[in-house]
């Protein structure tokens, strides 16, 4: 199964990532955090194209 990674280095807190999907990112003190490891229906590529700073990735 995928999992969602963020670059913390990259990671402005935009918030857009925990607005697509909240199930797998939580914004918490400027930085996303990968909180969940079920992706579920969600479209993981919209969300990683969806990252102004191209923080997100899968692995
Ligand atoms: S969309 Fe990208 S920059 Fe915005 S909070 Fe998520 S990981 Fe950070």
């Amino acid at each position: 199964m995928p999992k969602a990674k963020v670059n913390e280095e990259l990671c402005i807190g935009c918030g857009t990532c925990e607005s697509l999907c909240p199930t797998v990112f939580k914004v918490e003190d400027g930085k996303s955090h990968v909180i969940s490891d079920d992706c579920g229906d969600c479209d993981c590529q919209s969300v990683i194209d969806s990252c102004p700073v191209s923080a997100i990735s899968m692995e």
